[in-house]
C-alpha cells in the first residue's frame, strides 16, 4: 500500500549485517528517556508505568522494520511523541497514543489488544488515526475525503489531530530521503492541509515550521536563497533591536513591570509569500521587524498591564493608527490574545510590537493544549468550541460532497476574522470578506433563505457588501425569498455556501419532478414505453448525467425533446416495440476512460515525460496560469478534456493540484535545449528617466535577440511601470535578459510574471 499520509514510512527491511545493534538499543533508550524528560508537569505511577508498556510494546512491534534512511523504525513514534510532549504540551494518554500511532495500521498488534492493555480512550485515538492514514487511492477526491475524516475525528477526540500533526511535522523534517515525487506530494498536502489546519488550532510554531519545510522540499532554490539573506541580515536586525528597546526596557523597570523581551525573526515561508503577493523585494518585506514583550502578570491584572505597556512604547516611538490591533478585548476564534502595535523608529523604520501577558504567548505558541491548561482561570477555551461546533454542524449533513466540503472549509480555514454586531449589540465573528448575507446564515439559516436586503450601520446596503468589523447589521427578509444561484458568487463562509446549495437543491428536485412529468407525456405521445431503457436513451442522447439531471434540464428547457431529430437532417424519432430509436448524434470521438488515456500517455510509471518537440504526438499545452518556459521545474496535470497541461512547480495552482488529483500528476522535464521559443511576461518599474523607454526596448529587440510581442509603460509622478512580452528559448535566457535590465539606471524592480 501506498498512500501520501504514509510520509516516510517504508516496508519492513531487514537490518544490514553491520549494523550494531547493542549501539543501536542504547541510542533507543537514549531517546526514549529524553522522552521522558520532555514531558511536562507532574505524573502518576501510572502514567509512568502506561507510557513505560506503550514504549516496550511499540519498540517490539516495529523491531523488522526500519525507515527510508535506514534507521531503526521506533526512532519515528519516539520523536513524535516528544513533539507531542515538548511542542505541543500534552499529556501522558497522547505520549501513549503517539508511541502506539503506527502499530495497528503496521504491525500485527490490533486495535482489541490496544484497547485490553491501555483503555478505551487510547484505543479511540489510535482507531482515529489509523482511519485517517488508512484511506488508499483511488476515487476523485480522495484528499477531500481525507480531510473530512481528519475532520471528523477531530470532533471526536482533539487529541487524534494533535497526534497527527505531530506525525505529519515528524515526517516533514525527516522528508529528505524520500524520492523527488514524493516529496513534493507531502510537501504539497502539507501546505493544503495541515499548516492551514495547525494554524486553525492555534499551533502557531508548527504551522510556521511545516510551511517552511513546504517550501524547502517545493522549491529549494528560492528556500536558500532567503533563508541565506536571512542568516545574513540576522546581526543587523540584532543591534537594531537592542538599540531600539534600550528607553522601553528602563521604562519598564522603572514601572516595576516583570517582562520579557524578544526578537521575533520571520519566517521563510512568510516572507515569500509577502513578496509574491505584494510585488516586493526581499528587503521590502524584511525591513518591518518585529520585537514582542511578554509581562509576567496575573491573570486580572494582565489586560490592564498589556495597554500599560502599549502606553510606554508609544511614549518613545510614533505609532501608526492605522496598525493597532486588540486581540486582547476580542481573541481570534482560535483563541490568539495579543495587543499588536506598529511603530516608527528614529531610523525611519517600521516596528511592529506585539505585547501580551505569559499565559496569551503560551496559547499562542501552543495553541489548544495551552487552552485547556487555562481553561478553569476563564471563558478563553469557549471560541474555540463555538470553532468545533461549527466543523460539527456542516459535517453532520451526509449529502455534502466532499471536495466542495473541503473547498468551502478552506475558505474559512484561511481567512482572518471580522466582529460585528447584530442590532442588539450581539457580537459575532465571521471570517474577512464576510458579507451581509453571510451574516444573514450566521444567524440562521431560515433568515439567510429570506434575505431580500441589508442595512449595515442603518444604511441600506446589497446583499453582496462585505462587512467591516464593527459594523452593525440589521437583515431585510421576505417570506418570498428563495436564494439564488448568483448567491454563491458573494458569500465567503462554508456555511452559507452550504446551505445556498442545499436550498438549490432542493429547488432543483421540485423542478425535476415537473420535468418528469414532461418526459413521461413525450413518451406517451411517441407511443413508447415509459420505463427506464427509454430515460437512459434520452439521457445518453442528451448527454445528460442523471435522470434526475435530464428532468431538470427539461424543465428548464434546455432540452426539447420535441425537438429531436428535427433541423434538417431528416431523421425523426421511431419507435419498435415500445422501444425508441432516436436519431443518432456525433459524438467526440474520445470515448476512453480516463485511466487508459492517462496508461498511454505515462507508459513506464516511473519514466518522465519529455517536455520538447517530438511531444507533438500527445496532446500537451504550457498552461497559462504559470505560463512555464524550458528550464522551469515542472509537471505534467492529465486534465480530463485537454490532453496534459504543463505547470510550474511553484504555479500557484500546484498545491491543490497535488494534494487533490495526485494520481493524475506526470512526472516532466525539459528535453535539451531546441529551439522552441516561449513567450514570457516581466515586469519592471523604477523612477522615470530621459530615454529609460528606448533603452529598455533596445537591450530586449537588439542585444538579446528576443522577439517582443507587447510592450507597455506607465508613468504617474516620476514613477514609471512597465510590463513586456518576450520570446524567450529558456529560463537561463530569461534570467541573462532581466539581469541585463536590472542593470539599467532607473530600474528598481524586474520580476518575471505569469500572464
Ligand atoms: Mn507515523
Amino acid at each position: 500500500m501506498s498512500t501520501v499520509q504514509n510520509a516516510g514510512k517504508d516496508k519492513p527491511v531487514a537490518a544490514h549485517p553491520e549494523i550494531d545493534l547493542v549501539k543501536e538499543r542504547a541510542e533507543i533508550l537514549r531517546r526514549y528517556r529524553g522522552l521522558l524528560r520532555a514531558i511536562k508537569g507532574e505524573r502518576t505511577a501510572e502514567e509512568n508505568r502506561m507510557i513505560r508498556k506503550a514504549f516496550n510494546i511499540a519498540v517490539e512491534a516495529h523491531k523488522e522494520q526500519r525507515r527510508k534512511s535506514g534507521e531503526p523504525y521506533i526512532y519515528h513514534p519516539i520523536a513524535v511523541a516528544r513533539i507531542c510532549a515538548e511542542e505541543i504540551g500534552l499529556g501522558a494518554t497522547s505520549v501513549v497514543a503517539a508511541l502506539l500511532h503506527d502499530t495497528v495500521e503496521d504491525t500485527d498488534l490490533t486495535l482489541d489488544d490496544v484497547k485490553d492493555l491501555f483503555g478505551p480512550t487510547v484505543a479511540t485515538i489510535i482507531d482515529g488515526l489509523t482511519k485517517i492514514s488508512g484511506l488508499q487511492f483511488g476515487t476523485d477526491s480522495i484528499q477531500a475525503e481525507n480531510f473530512r475524516k481528519v475532520l471528523l475525528t477531530l470532533a471526536q477526540d482533539v487529541r487524534v489531530i494533535l497526534v497527527k500533526l505531530a506525525d505529519r511535522l515528524h515526517n516533514m523534517r525527516t522528508l529528505d530521503s524520500m524520492a523527488r515525487d514524493k516529496q513534493l506530494k507531502i510537501a504539497s498536502e502539507t501546505l493544503f492541509l495541515y499548516a492551514p489546519l495547525a494554524h486553525r488550532l492555534g499551533l502557531y510554531n508548527i504551522k510556521t515550521e511545516l510551511e517552511d519545510l513546504s517550501l524547502k522540499f517545493k522549491e529549494p532554490a528560492v528556500y536558500n536563497e532567503i533563508s541565506l539573506k536571512l542568516k545574513k541580515g540576522e546581526a543587523v536586525r540584532k543591534r537594531f533591536i537592542s538599540r531600539f528597546i534600550l528607553p522601553i526596557k528602563q521604562a519598564l523597570d522603572r514601572e516595576g513591570l516583570a517582562y520579557e523581551i524578544k526578537g521575533r525573526p520571520k519566517s521563510v515561508h512568510s516572507i515569500y509569500n509577502k513578496m509574491l503577493k505584494k510585488h516586493v523585494t526581499f528587503e521590502e518585506v524584511y525591513d518591518v521587524f518585529a520585537i514582542r514583550i511578554i509581562l509576567d502578570t496575573r491573570a486580572e491584572l494582565e489586560k490592564a498591564d498589556c495597554w500599560k505597556v502599549y502606553s510606554v512604547v508609544t511614549d518613545y516611538y510614533q505609532p501608526n493608527p492605522d496598525r493597532l490591533r486588540d486581540w486582547i478585548s476580542i481573541p481570534k476564534a482560535n483563541g490568539y490574545e495579543s495587543l499588536h502595535t506598529t511603530v516608527m523608529s528614529p531610523g525611519g523604520r517600521w516596528v511592529e510590537v506585539q505585547i501580551r501577558s505569559k499565559r496569551m504567548d503560551e496559547v499562542a505558541e501552543m495553541g489548544l493544549a495551552a487552552h485547556y491548561r487555562y481553561k478553569d482561570e476563564g471563558d478563553h477555551a469557549s471560541a474555540l468550541d463555538a470553532w468545533l461546533n461549527r466543523i460539527r454542524e456542516v459535517l453532520d449533513d451526509p449529502s455534502t460532497n466532499a471536495l466542495d466540503f473541503v473547498n468551502d472549509f478552506k475558505l474559512n480555514l484561511f481567512s482572518d476574522e471580522i466582529v460585528v454586531f447584530t442590532p442588539q449589540g450581539d457580537m459575532r465573528s465571521l471570517p474577512a470578506g464576510a458579507t451581509a448575507l453571510d451574516f444573514a446564515f450566521d444567524i440562521h439559516s431560515h433568515v439567510g433563505r429570506q434575505c431580500i436586503g441589508a442595512k449595515v450601520n442603518h444604511k441600506l446596503v446589497p446583499l453582496s457588501q462585505p462587512l467591516r468589523s464593527g459594523d452593525q447589521i440589521e437583515i431585510i427578509t421576505s417570506k418570498k425569498q428563495q436564494p439564488k444561484e448568483d448567491w454563491l458568487n458573494y458569500v465567503a463562509t462554508a456555511k452559507a455556501r452550504h446551505k445556498i446549495k442545499q436550498a438549490l437543491r432542493d429547488q432543483k428536485k421540485k423542478l425535476a419532478v415537473v420535468g418528469r412529468e414532461a418526459v413521461q407525456r413525450q413518451l406517451r405521445k411517441w407511443g413508447a414505453k415509459i420505463d427506464a431503457a427509454n430515460v437512459n436513451l434520452l439521457i445518453a442522447y442528451f448527454r445528460a448525467t442523471s435522470a434526475m439531471d435530464l428532468y431538470y434540464q427539461v424543465a428548464r428547457g434546455k432540452h426539447v425533446l420535441e425537438d429531436i431529430g428535427d433541423g434538417g437532417t431528416g431523421q425523426v424519432v421511431q419507435v419498435k416495440n415500445g422501444r425508441l430509436v432516436l436519431p443518432k448524434v456525433k459524438h467526440a470521438p474520445d470515448e476512453r476512460t480516463l485511466e487508459e488515456v492517462v496508461a498511454e500517455i505515462r507508459g513506464d510509471k516511473n519514466s518522465a515525460l519529455l517536455i520538447g518537440d517530438d511531444l507533438q504526438k500527445i496532446d500537451y499545452n504550457l498552461s497559462p496560469c504559470c505560463n512555464p518556459i524550458a528550464g522551469d521545474d515542472v509537471f505534467g496535470f492529465i486534465t480530463l478534456n485537454e490532453g496534459i497541461k504543463i505547470h510550474r512547480v511553484n504555479c500557484p495552482n500546484a498545491v491543490q493540484l497535488m494534494s487533490n488529483f495526485a494520481y493524475r500528476i506526470v512526472k516532466a522535464r525539459w528535453k535539451g535545449k531546441d529551439s522552441v521559443e516561449f513567450l514570457a511576461g516581466l515586469r519592471f518599474s523604477g523612477i522615470d528617466d530621459v530615454g529609460l523607454v528606448n533603452k529598455i526596448t533596445t537591450i530586449i529587440s537588439h542585444e538579446h535577440n528576443v522577439n517582443m510581442r507587447a510592450i507597455s509603460f506607465e508613468s504617474h509622478d516620476g514613477i514609471f511601470e512597465g510590463k513586456v512580452k518576450a520570446y524567450v528559448h529558456d529560463t537561463d535566457h530569461l534570467n541573462a535578459l532581466m539581469e541585463k535590465l536590472k542593470r539599467v539606471r532607473g530600474v528598481r524592480i524586474v520580476e518575471r510574471v505569469d500572464h
